[in-house]
């Protein structure tokens, strides 16, 4: 005797999307009477946009009723320029997160596995199990750093894509350019490095041993994958806009996976006009890089031991002291992004608002 299955009685969500983890956003600071608040939570840059910037996305958005260019032709032209790469190899998106769903999406279905460090991008579990894809995390060295020793064993027949995360969020650590160099060499040519630099602008010193280029490292590597944005050093994290360099098969592939006209005019426009404005972009980098020393020197000094800071912000290892650090730093002005047990992650924001975070972590002081 054959049992026919019950049919369902409502729409059946993807197991791997019903248990998806939330994404938990960098939370605004509320308005309080009298006191000045600062949102040190999200990782944006605390600058207003460069001159000229703004000015670009107005005269976009005077013409909103017209689709974007769905092939970017502006925005590929200027990065093709300033990086020195055809814009064959180059693949758009809305924010680099945006970005690694559309790759992810080219390389992996349910089955396949996903190496990447762990604690690290809170994007990262997510968008590889809405592939159905396994995320495989390798846990950082006592440093905080990436283990990519551990992350190279950790590599299967069925990986299909590695995630290595330089400056890492949140413990601000980097990935140094030989020991990558030796990890490249060890992974297999058939599985996918994505390196996402969304920090690399404020790497110290940037073209030092320590620090790489993942643009360059893809020249040569056809597995390579170099992921940057315009949320950060760039200050257009409220357009999204980020893109990859790959090489021509790999970036014909994320094209193909992108949502059709996804970049909005006014984020090419603002993309563009920005990638004109190197110099004073820079500018603002050294200014937070110096204050991002001020601060990380003051913590030093207060006992603190924080894993080197390499992007526009810190880790305070608080462990079960988390929840309240947040607490008493939101009271004093401050929202900071607490991860539950761990620590809280700190954005390099104006002085002042570095000043109010650097005396709530007085009181914590080891
Ligand atoms: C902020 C961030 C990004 C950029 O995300 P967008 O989607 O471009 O805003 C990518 N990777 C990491 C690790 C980040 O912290």
């Amino acid at each position: 005797m054959t049992t026919e299955p019950t049919p369902a009685t409502r729409p059946q969500v993807r197991p791997p999307v019903r248990d998806l983890p939330a994404y938990v956003p960098g939370k605004p600071p509320a308005a309080r009477v009298g006191l000045t608040t600062y949102k040190l939570s999200s990782n944006e840059n605390p600058y207003p946009p460069l001159p000229g910037v703004l000015e670009a996305a107005v005269e976009a958005a005077a013409r909103m009723n017209r689709y974007p260019d769905m092939a970017c032709a502006g925005l590929y032209a200027a990065l093709s320029d300033k990086l020195g790469v055809p814009t064959t190899r180059l693949a758009a998106g809305t924010g680099s997160v945006a970005v690694l769903y559309h790759l992810l999406q080219a390389f992996c279905a349910s089955g396949d596995e996903v190496v990447y460090a762990w604690r690290s991008f809170e994007a990262y579990p997510i968008a590889v199990a809405v592939t159905g894809a396994t995320s495989v995390q390798v846990p950082l060295t006592l440093e905080a750093r990436h283990d990519l020793d551990a992350m190279a064993a950790a590599i299967t027949d069925r990986t299909k894509v590695v995630l290595v995360c330089s400056p890492n969020n949140p413990t601000g650590t980097s990935v140094h350019r030989a020991e990558l160099e030796t990890f490249l060499d060890r992974v297999p040519a058939h599985v996918v490095v994505v390196l996402d630099e969304a920090y690399r602008e404020f790497v110290r010193p940037l073209g030092g041993p320590d620090s790489f280029d993942g643009v360059d490292l893809q020249r040569t590597r056809a597995n390579v994958v170099a992921m940057r944005t315009f949320a950060k050093a760039y200050g257009l994290a409220g357009f999204r806009v980020g893109y990859v360099v790959a090489s021509e098969e790999v970036a014909a592939a994320v094209r193909a996976c992108a949502l059709p006209f996804g970049v909005s005019s006014v984020a090419q426009a603002a993309a563009v006009a920005s990638l004109e404005r190197e110099a004073e972009l820079l500018e603002r980098v050294e200014a937070i890089t110096a204050e991002r020393t001020r601060v990380a020197d003051a913590l030093a000094h207060q006992g603190w031991t924080v894993p080197d800071p390499q992007g526009n912000f810190v880790w305070l290892p608080l462990g079960d002291r988390t929840g309240d650090f947040a607490t008493t730093a939101e009271r004093a002005g401050v929202m900071v992004r607490p991860f539950a047990g761990e620590g809280v992650r700190v954005t390099i924001g104006e002085p002042a608002g570095n000043d109010v975070f650097l005396s709530a972590a007085a009181q914590f002081a080891p």
